[in-house]
């Protein structure tokens, strides 16, 4: 039961590339943290990024990071996330098509797993500047196993292609 779950800080990284893109994000960090179990710690600034994988021609997506503290056991907070993709009407026809809202678990803790339900730390962020970078802006001494989060940002393929979403020219703005 939650009730006896320590407390842990969780990395969330969400992405929205249709619709109202920076709205959506706004609310969906709201109603992340719209539970007693779940608290805000910090939160990134929004980054816009090329889309990374999938179908040609998808919209460039706006990217952000927080940080919570969390009583919800890894699941419980899985399916916290995906209940509020659902309410900002994510569905999942084409793998990494474009969407409305991605929430992932980037880490846990310290907590290591490789459920293909629940893997973690994200099994593909350590490679992901639409993650790392927008998470290094947010805390500059960040480390994903073990290693700098700004390094690997640094490091990570698709970094060319992100911009600060402040920089963003109005009317790009769907
Ligand atoms: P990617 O995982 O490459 O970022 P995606 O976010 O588009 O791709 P989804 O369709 O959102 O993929 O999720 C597919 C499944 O990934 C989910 O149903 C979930 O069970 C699983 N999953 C595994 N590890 C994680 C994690 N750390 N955070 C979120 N979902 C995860
Ligand atoms: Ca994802
Ligand atoms: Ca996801």
């Amino acid at each position: 039961m939650s009730a006896a779950q320590p407390h842990v800080r969780a990395i969330l990284a969400l992405g929205s590339n249709l619709g109202e893109r920076a709205g959506t994000l706004q609310s969906a960090v709201a109603d992340l943290v719209d539970r007693p179990e779940v608290r805000l710690l910090n939160v990134s600034p929004v980054v816009t990024t090329k889309p990374v994988g999938g179908p040609q021609g998808q919209p460039d997506f706006l990217n952000m990071v927080i940080a919570v503290d969390t009583t919800l056991a890894p699941l419980e907070l899985l399916a916290h996330c995906q209940a509020v993709e659902l309410a900002h009407h994510r569905t999942r026809e084409v793998r990494w098509g474009a969407r409305t809202l991605d929430v992932d678990i980037i880490s846990y803790g310290s907590v290591a797993s490789d459920d293909p339900v629940l893997t973690l730390p994200h099994p593909r962020a350590a490679g992901r500047a639409f993650v790392l970078y927008p998470w290094s802006l947010m805390d500059p001494q960040a480390t994903l196993d073990g290693q700098s989060v700004a390094e690997l940002a640094a490091a990570a393929p698709d970094m060319s292609g992100i911009a600060h979403a402040q920089d963003v020219p109005q009317g790009q703005e769907s």
